[in-house]
């Protein structure tokens, strides 16, 4: 077929039918950790698995297509495909991060920046004048990105910053973990390098702890290849081989993960007990018609807050049916968390106000239960 294929069928059918083996359709897991030369002194596709392993690269090579990017490198963790990212870093470079970026990334690169690995510089993306002024004042050599962010869903224009990062010829990062290849393709929009944490959407299932780091070039992918070799990063087969099964459904989860928030946003937003409802889908939403210009679709996390405060938020979770109160999101599985006291924790009373995070916020991870259940078990918990 000469035709492009469509996301679905990329997803879907990556890899299938190249067991020449046995002919198996899905392709089989390897775990060999070596793989025996066949011949002295002859190079070989698989030698060790740290470097390289058949299971792996599928995976590795599904997402490379469905970003649209040149290559893909799988790794143990998406904090690890952070840190991979960081390598190309030098102690001099510069990179600008949003100051209400994912816990894990600011502490990652607040580490590296105390014992001077790098120069890190957290700053309000969201005002694109004054962001400029951060560029030229700055001179990035990376400009970090989270789109939307994280809980309040707001999402900044890529095009846009990519055009910016032009001022100081800075590569343009993007941690696509909230919207999953599926919804949303950075480097279709200029940007040079996609992040994701598969432990979430790809994965989908919650038993899978894994990351992924996608690049355009075939420079940049050599770089990123010989750091996640050097600094022995990559994923386990095992892993790679659950993550690929997830990411095979894909695109049908993320259509009912979005119908689903989309349902709770509404009976929410029309919930006495609630205040303000932050979902992109809302017209209401801050961000509302940008992520209709470069998203395909909304997305299945949405946060709210309770008006009463932190008595309110204790009463719905001892109420709430249907929702784990639990971190991490992107599964199957509907969870409801309190970015207060638990994703946000490590953040100071004064920045938890400036990011947004109220004592009465309570952020939502949609799962694929049925809606009506799931409007029941949170009126439940609004009672
Ligand atoms: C979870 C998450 C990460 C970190 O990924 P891990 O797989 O937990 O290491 C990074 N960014 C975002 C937006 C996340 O949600």
């Amino acid at each position: 077929m000469t035709k492009k294929l469509n996301k679905d069928t990329i997803a879907t059918r990556t890899g299938l039918e190249t067991d020449s083996q046995h002919g198996a359709v899905v392709p089989p897991l390897y775990l060999s950790s070596n793989f025996a030369f066949k011949q002295f002194e002859k190079e070989q596709k698989y030698d060790y698995t740290r470097c390289g392993n058949p299971t792996r690269d599928i995976l590795a090579e599904t997402l490379a297509e469905l970003e649209e990017g040149f290559g893909g490198t799988i790794t143990s963790s998406g904090l690890s495909a952070i840190n991979l990212v960081a390598n190309l870093l030098g102690a001099n470079d510069h990179v600008i991060l949003p100051h209400d970026c994912y816990g894990g990334t600011f502490r990652l690169f607040s580490m590296l920046h105390e014992k001077k690995a790098l120069r890190a510089h957290f700053v309000n993306q969201n005002v694109l004048s004054d962001f400029e002024k951060s560029i030229k004042k700055i001179k990035p050599k990376l400009i970090w990105i989270e789109t939307p962010s994280n809980p309040l869903l707001q999402s900044v224009d890529i095009k846009a910053i990519v055009k910016l990062a032009k001022i100081s010829k800075a590569l343009v990062a993007a941690d696509n973990t909230f919207l999953s290849p599926a919804l949303q393709n950075p480097l279709a929009l200029g940007a040079d390098i996609v992040m994701h944490s598969t432990t979430k959407y790809i994965n989908g299932h919650s038993d899978v702890v894994g990351g992924a780091v996608i690049v355009k070039t075939r420079k940049l992918h050599d770089q990123i290849q010989e750091w996640a070799n050097a600094t022995g990063v990559a994923g386990a087969p095992f892993d790679s081989y659950l993550t690929l099964r997830g990411l095979r459904t894909l695109n049908l989860r993320m259509n009912t993960h979005e119908r689903n928030a989309m349902g709770l946003a509404e009976v929410l937003s029309n919930n006495k007990k609630v205040g303000a409802v932050y979902y992109p889908g809302l017209e209401s939403h801050p961000s509302h018609l940008i992520a209709k210009k470069q998203q395909k679709g909304f997305g299945g996390m949405l946060s709210f807050e309770l008006k009463g405060g932190l008595p309110a938020v204790r009463k719905f979770f001892k109420n709430v049916e249907l929702f784990s109160l639990a971190e991490s999101l992107g599964g199957f599985e509907s969870l409801v968390c309190h970015p207060y006291t638990m994703t946000h924790a490590p953040l100071t009373a004064k920045e938890k106000k400036t990011a947004g995070i109220s004592e009465g916020l309570i952020r939502i991870s949609a799962g694929l239960e049925d809606l009506d259940d799931l409007i029941d078990g949170l009126r439940t918990g609004l009672k």
